[in-house]
């Protein structure tokens, strides 16, 4: 089985529910793969070394196609490869326990507290470009009046 990398496989990071009910391709190219690769070597794989188990992955690469057919952002990193949904449904952490110890501890671009409560989020969105290049953003998001919105915490 192909892997992105240790506890990721291909399969699981390009899994679409969506892209199979409408025959959409969502397969990354090398370029999407090694900005995969890269989230997931220095993002996903020392969190879960601190989690202490799986942690389920709700969405992580996106072709175009499929993004645009689940109504995400334009400029949406899944679609470059370089973001993940993750969720704390193996009950290991919670998500705000996680969404702070990546805050604290590790090297990312923009992190999304999604929707949720004060106590924990629904999901944690996160994204990895480079080193050199990662902004450690912090965002919260909201729904407001129907509509989402974004404030940085
Ligand atoms: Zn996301």
């Amino acid at each position: 089985m192909e892997k992105i990398s240790e506890h990721i496989t291909l399969r699981e990071a390009t899994k679409s529910n969506t892209a199979l009910r409408l025959n959409i391709n969502n397969i990354p190219n090398d370029y999407q793969t090694g900005n995969m690769v890269a989230i997931a070597i220095n993002l996903f794989e020392p969190l879960r070394k601190w989690v202490g188990g799986a942690i389920r992955i709700n969405s992580f690469y996106r072709s175009e196609k499929l993004n645009q057919a689940i109504g995400g952002s334009s400029r949406s990193q899944h679609c470059q490869g370089r973001a993940m949904d993750i969720d704390d449904n193996f009950g290991h952490k919670t998500n705000a326990e996680m969404f702070e110890y990546i805050r604290k501890n590790l090297n990312y671009d923009q992190m999304i507290w999604e929707f949720g409560n004060d106590a924990n989020p629904d999901w944690v969105h996160v994204s990895y470009v480079s080193k050199d290049q990662n902004r450690g953003r912090c965002l919260r998001a909201e729904r407001i009046d129907g509509k989402t919105q974004y404030r940085e915490i």
